[in-house]
């Protein structure tokens, strides 16, 4: 008789919620003054479930709970868009977290040698219990040193560190064990999942008293909308990043923009996302990769939204699926040394590479990284697109492809394109240094997907021009749009 195939696993909420937590560093939780939770990737007080778990675990060990927050000036790229951004984020966090029972600090280091000889973290850390923080993935340059820094805490320390994660919305856990092909490959699983990880969060609140006598081993800072420029300025970044204009990172203009969203553009976001004569998309990627915003929240309010299906599931395969995908490759794929998500060689698939070296020698215009820089290359819709990215910190998501793809032709080879548009996107752009940034680069070059009849320069790999652009959108919209704002 055929053998029955087993019944799919089905996943609650519970199995879920376990998914989320691992222990950074497995030892017993110890006697101490406090729970700690290390706020790094989940810049909110609100919906975010590390800082739910934490208030649990104090509350399991009736202990208080202090939170504990820093920006750091040794990352790279460290600059004033990005600190005024973050700390437009901590803007009213304090409050927000207070009124959660716990208390709460934001570390402000303005130099290397500050951040390094304060210990402020390891200080904290001696006299928790057990210390919480949130999953970060492991991507880019820093990765591997993100993903290593709560094990390397505790078992400095010699604390339990426990890491959740809440970055996707489904639990990354669960995609972690192999590189997938692409996304029909990911979808059916995500799907399976998805209804139960989009679970809202029930707030609770510490029950032990607020610590009031506690030494924080820095001068924390209070962020205003009125001090955050100084607060930068005395900070040793680069200055020559300026802030944008068009957005503030603060809770109330993620709230504010996915209200927009859901009310305006949702409807049409099918059609209207890739259009680039039109702003159809969320243009919520900044506040979702520092984590002001959850994706369980910003997906649970599409979902229930009266949009047409067609368009609330093509939101939410941006939203969850591509980045799930995208997650999926940096967690798969080393974060360190020539073979690393961020470096052409590693990144991009081996037939993609192959053809890409059979058309080396393909005629095009070779600029330099100053023209690319400069937006002035013999390209004007690429210097549109680029010029968008250094005003805005982000590019409209159609043109977004176009400017990785149309790199190709505009460079001396493969390989110094994709290391430029990952050095600029990184630099200039809010929502860079994500798992997004190096799997969107790469899938420009041919990452999950297949090889396409052969053309000039991008050999199989999908081809995409400024010219094809012109003749399917109204681009000049667009010119028009960057050039007026
Ligand atoms: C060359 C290149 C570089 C990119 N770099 C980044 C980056 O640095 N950071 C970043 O967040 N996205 C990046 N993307 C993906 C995508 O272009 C942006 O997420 C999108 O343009 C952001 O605009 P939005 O918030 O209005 O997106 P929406 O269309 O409203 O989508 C909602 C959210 O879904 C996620 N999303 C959308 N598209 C994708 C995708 N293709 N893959 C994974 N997640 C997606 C984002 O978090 C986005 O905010 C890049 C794409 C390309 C082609």
């Amino acid at each position: 008789m055929a053998k029955k195939n087993p019944a799919p696993v089905q996943l609650h909420a519970g199995d879920l919620a376990r998914a989320r937590v691992t222990s950074a560093h497995d030892v017993p939780v110890r006697r101490g003054r406090y729970v700690l939770y290390w706020l790094r990737a989940l810049r909110r007080a609100e919906d975010n479930l590390a800082l739910d778990h934490a208030v649990h675990r104090a509350n399991e060990l009736g202990l208080p709970l202090i939170v504990y927050e820093s920006l750091d000036v040794r990352y790279p790229y460290a600059s004033d868009r990005l600190h005024t951004f973050v700390l437009e984020s901590a803007v009213d966090r304090r409050a927000a977290i207070e009124a959660r029972g716990a208390a709460y600090a934001f570390f402000l280091p303005r130099s290397a040698e500050e951040a390094r000889s304060s210990e402020a973290l390891a200080k904290l850390a001696a006299s928790a219990a057990l210390v919480v923080t949130d999953w970060h993935a492991p991507s880019g340059p820093l990765g591997a040193f993100f993903s290593r820094s709560a094990s390397a805490l505790g078992a400095r320390v010699g604390v339990r560190v426990e890491s959740v994660d809440d970055t996707v919305g489904v639990p990354m856990a669960l995609f972690a064990a192999k590189h997938e092909v692409g996304a029909r490959t990911i979808r059916p699983k995500v799907q399976k999942v998805l209804e139960a990880s989009l679970v809202a969060s029930d707030e609770p609140v510490v029950k032990a008293a607020r610590l009031r006598e506690l030494e924080w081993a820095f001068d924390p800072v209070e962020p205003t909308m009125d001090s955050i420029s100084s607060l930068v300025a005395s900070c040793a970044i680069d200055h020559t990043v300026p802030p944008v204009s068009s957005a503030r990172g603060t809770r109330a203009e993620a709230l504010a923009r996915l209200d927009r969203f859901i009310a305006t553009r949702l409807r049409a976001y099918d059609e209207a996302r890739n259009d680039m004569g039109e702003r159809g998309s969320s243009e919520l990627s900044a506040h979702l990769h520092f984590g002001v915003l959850s994706g369980r929240s910003v997906a649970r309010a599409a979902r229930a939204s009266r949009a047409p299906t067609e368009a609330r599931d093509s939101f939410v395969e941006e939203l969850v699926v591509r980045r799930a995908l995208a997650f999926n490759h940096v967690m798969t794929t080393p974060c360190e040394g020539a073979l690393s998500h961020h470096r052409y060689a590693g990144a991009v698939p081996e037939w993609a590479q192959r053809t890409l070296g059979e058309h080396a020698k393909d005629e095009r215009s070779t600029h330099t990284f100053k023209d690319w820089e400069s937006a002035s290359t013999s390209d004007p819709l690429w210097n549109a697109a680029q010029t968008e990215l250094l005003r805005d910190g982000v590019i409209q998501p159609y043109a977004r492809m176009l400017w990785g793809k149309v790199a190709l032709t505009l460079a001396p080879s493969a390989e110094t394109a994709f290391e430029w548009l990952v050095v600029l996107n990184d630099k200039w752009a809010l929502d860079g240094r994500d798992p997004n940034t190096y799997t969107n680069i790469a899938l420009c070059f041919g990452l999950h997907d297949h090889p396409y009849p052969g053309r000039a320069v991008f050999g199989t790999v999908r081809c995409m021009t400024s010219k094809s652009a012109r003749t399917k959108w109204d681009t000049r919209a667009y010119e028009a749009r960057v050039r007026a704002k």
